[in-house]
């Protein structure tokens, strides 16, 4: 048999005569001291009626000494520990021993319930219930909790089974009623946590102020999500439940009826409150998409409208430029007279011959006329198209700009209301 390479220790409250008042006493023992023990009792050396043990299921799934320790002494089913099971994000199992009778010897179940806990900012941590209980008559109840968050740990035993009574003990569903219900309490939570802060971001009409903020969003969304998941899954796993409850209360013996109703009804309330949370959970969802929406059109409204603004101001620069153009005009004709009057076709004799104009003049004309014209109408055709195009785009822009601004108006008044 392999040894123990993981030192885990294992925290078990337990009492005993619960209901003349007994009190829970609680000890530290190393997992590997279960090995070779039949029954816990001989552990603590007591025969209490309820055990509740503490323990990581990581470090012992990888200590193969102590995990088949746990195995044999609580008919663990081995795959159990499987890394598939760990990775489940929800499940419900049982597995029932009955004699010759058909009468229920012993009752292993378990579950697994997952909450996604917000933090501030985009933090979050997981808050998992991952329970195995042994179920050995209404003398004896083995509970498992396994990695139990620090608020459930704190507040096993007392607040945990508060409201318990000895007939409950009959069924050997009755931990879940009480495990079931801080599983409602902290989706609750959750839900309403998730829902205040999509509540902000539509109040906010889809403004966002930093461009972070879009990082913001999606982690949220993906809150929102897993939220959605883990309360489906939720719902499934109550469903198994309740089924196989249905199938078990049919072995009890009669004395255990009324307290198994009892506890069925439990269950079943239960179940409702967080098929309620679901379709809430599926409504912040719904909503987020929405203020999502909301707030993608809006930049791309507000990028629009800057996009206007820059045609305005590009639209001011061409005005400019023209009044520049025009001032080079008024003064390039008289340039020009200056240009011809000292080309080396004239000539103005100091001797009083007066000016004298070359008989090549010809030449110069039948040169510059042509190029003239050709760059005149190059000109010309080079601004028309270039006019058209900007009328075009100061077009479209201002058709774009007034369909953003009518389509965030018609959002904003069609908000949902919380
Ligand atoms: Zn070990």
């Amino acid at each position: 048999m392999s040894g123990c390479s993981c030192t885990e220790k294992l925290t078990i409250h337990w009492v005993e005569g619960w209901e003349k008042g007994g009190l829970w006493n609680r000890q530290e023992v190393p997992s590997m001291e279960l090995r070779g023990v039949d029954a816990l009792s001989s552990v603590v050396k007591n025969e209490a009626e309820i055990f509740i043990v503490l323990a990581s299921a990581n470090k012992i799934r990888d200590c193969e000494g102590c995990r088949d320790a746990l195995i044999d002494m609580f008919q663990m089913p081995r795959s159990w520990w499987s890394e598939h099971e760990r990775k489940s994000n929800g499940q419900f199992g049982c597995m029932t021993k009955t004699d010759d009778q058909e009468s229920i010897v012993s009752m292993n179940t378990w579950a697994r319930f997952l909450v996604k806990k917000l933090l501030a900012g985009s933090d979050y941590r997981w808050y998992k219930i991952n329970v195995f209980i042994r179920w050995l008559g209404p003398q004896q109840t083995t509970i498992l909790l396994f990695d139990a968050p620090a608020g459930l740990e704190q507040r096993v035993p007392h607040e945990l089974l508060a409201g318990l009574s000895q007939e409950d003990l009959r069924d050997p569903f009755w931990v879940y009623g009480h495990l079931v219900e801080e599983v409602v309490v902290q989706q609750s939570e959750t839900v309403w946590d998730n829902r205040t802060r999509i509540r902000t971001i539509e109040k906010g009409g889809g403004k966002l102020e930093r461009s972070q903020d879009f990082s913001a969003l999606n982690d949220l969304a993906r809150h929102a999500i897993h939220i959605s998941e883990t309360l489906g899954l939720g719902v499934k796993t109550m469903a198994c439940m309740l089924r196989d409850h249905s199938t078990m209360r049919t072995l009890l013996p009669g004395s255990a009826r009324a307290a198994s109703r009892r506890i069925h009804e439990r269950l079943n309330y239960l179940e409702h409150l967080l098929e309620g949370q679901r379709q809430r959970a599926a409504s912040n969802k719904q909503r987020l998409d929405q203020g999502m929406q909301l707030a993608f059109h809006t930049v791309t409204q507000m990028s629009a409208d800057r996009s206007l603004e820059m045609s305005k101001s590009m639209r001011e620069d061409s005005a400019a430029m023209k009044t520049v153009a025009d001032l080079t005009l008024t003064f390039l004709p008289a340039t020009f007279i200056c240009a011809v009057f000292s080309m080396s076709f004239f000539s103005n004799e100091p001797g009083g011959g007066g000016w004298m104009v070359s008989d090549k003049m010809w030449l110069y004309w039948a040169i510059t006329a042509p190029v003239t014209l050709a760059t005149w109408l190059y000109m010309q055709r080079g601004w028309k198209e270039r006019f058209k195009e900007w009328k075009k785009m100061s077009k479209e822009w201002r058709e774009i700009s007034n369909e953003w601004r009518k389509m965030s108006t018609e959002r904003v008044a069609s908000r949902g209301k919380p």
